[in-house]
């Protein structure tokens, strides 16, 4: 795939330069509230350490916008860090050669938020120059980052001999198997609130897939686009031309859109409110339709059955409300059971669809679930990521 991974890296004695993504949440007393983030990146800097390199881990924490805030000091993920490792780490305000050079192998340094520093965001060669004079090797495990061409993501990578990290590996793995060579049929689920937000993703999909499935608020802006009335419904009704190309770009290179043939309508968007069940081109004038209904999932469901390939990203209808999380837990249901049976490859991303297919109880038997939000769905509208153009290739 064309970038280096710490299989084929030297690390013994090494001063190893890791960008980390541990922005994690924390609370008013500064505790960490989710180590999530930085529970995924132990085994990429255990690697390192039992290979007797020394780990100085590079991170932003929140946006400082390039000065020095006391509130988004890195200092206060070190306990939570410490704790992750099982080990000691060297919090470095502002990191020095010598005192790495001197330290023995396995030791692990966390450097202070890079955004602290103005050139981080700007690229700027010299912060990259900098960065670079303080390592060997370069090891990039923040895939989430990876969208940005700032000067610990991108140019440093051009600095150093460079490779992926585990958890850069594995995302870039799934999305490889995904969208790069994926076996066929593949299709895509796109839903969520708006086609607004999800134009360039669904131009890049309809290249791509065999089928894309269409659900959520956004279906309602391709109804409206057929000429159908959707009530009170969510809906962009400025984009409706919009949603009509896509049709017909998808109509010329064979990739058939799936819109809910079915849907669920209710008067207002609360948990519980009385609801029917109605054809898509019969929403009542006072209604708005929250889900798709059986029949669709139903076509949905044997779609996935067919399916070699699956990547998901948007809710099907409002999951956050019962019961019009109904579509959505039905389809990640059936995507869980046939990646459990081997049959399909299942990758899914973004934030609420994320919470929906746990919700659903459905992620953990997902092939790949992707908790890089941004640099996931760019990868997924087909856009080149820097941090990992600048992999490819490395030294
Ligand atoms: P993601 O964060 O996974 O990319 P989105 O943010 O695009 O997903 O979409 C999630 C939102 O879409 C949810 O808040 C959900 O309630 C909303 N949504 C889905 N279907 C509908 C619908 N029919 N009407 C209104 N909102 C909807
Ligand atoms: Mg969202």
């Amino acid at each position: 795939m064309g970038w280096k991974t710490l299989d084929d890296m030297d690390l013994e004695g090494k001063s190893v330069l890791v960008r980390v993504d541990i922005n994690v949440p924390v609370d008013e007393a500064g505790q960490v509230t989710d180590a999530t983030r930085i529970e995924r990146i132990v085994p990429t800097i255990q690697y390192i350490t039992s290979h007797g390199g020394k780990p100085v881990l590079l991170a932003h924490f929140g946006r400082p916008k390039g000065k020095y805030v006391p509130e988004l000091s890195l200092r206060a993920v070190v306990p939570a860090l410490q704790e992750a490792l099982g080990c000691d780490v060297t919090f470095v305000e502002r990191p020095d050669r010598a005192a790495i050079d001197e330290a023995p192998n396995g030791t692990v340094f966390l450097a202070e938020n890079t955004r602290f520093a103005p050139g981080e965001t700007k690229n700027d060669p010299g912060m990259a120059q900098f960065l670079a004079s303080l390592g060997d090797i370069y090891c990039n495990d923040a895939f989430s980052a990876a969208h940005r061409a700032h000067a610990s993501t991108e140019g440093v990578a051009h600095l150093l001999p460079s490779c992926a990290g585990r958890l850069m590996q594995a995302e870039l793995e799934a999305l490889e198997k995904a969208l790069g060579k994926p076996q066929k049929p593949v299709v895509a689920v796109v839903g969520g609130a708006k086609v607004s937000t999800k134009l360039d993703l669904l131009g890049n999909l309809v290249e791509k897939v065999q089928y894309l499935i269409i659900g959520g608020g956004m279906a309602n802006t391709f109804l409206a686009a057929r000429g159908i009335d959707v009530g009170k419904s969510l809906c962009e009704h400025d984009l409706t031309e919009t949603a009509e190309q896509i049709r017909l770009k998808a109509l010329d290179l064979g990739c058939e859109i799936v819109l809910p043939v079915d849907v669920v309508v209710a008067r207002e968007f609360a948990a519980n409110a009385p609801h029917e069940v109605v054809g898509a081109q019969d929403c009542p004038k006072d209604a708005m339709i929250l889900d798709a209904g059986p029949q669709s999932v139903a076509r949905i469901e044997s779609l996935l059955a067919e399916a070699k390939t699956l990547i998901w990203n948007g809710p099907l209808g409002a999951f956050e409300i019962e019961p019009f999380d109904a579509a959505t837990n039905a389809a990640a249901q059936a995507a869980a059971k046939y990646s459990r049976a081997g049959t399909l490859i299942s990758v899914a991303g973004g934030g609420d669809t994320v919470a929906a297919l746990n919700k659903a109880d459905a992620a953990k038997d997902f092939t790949y679930i992707s908790t890089a939000g941004g640099a996931f769905l760019e990868w997924m509208e087909g856009k080149t990521l820097p941090g990992v153009a600048a992999l490819i290739g490395a030294r």
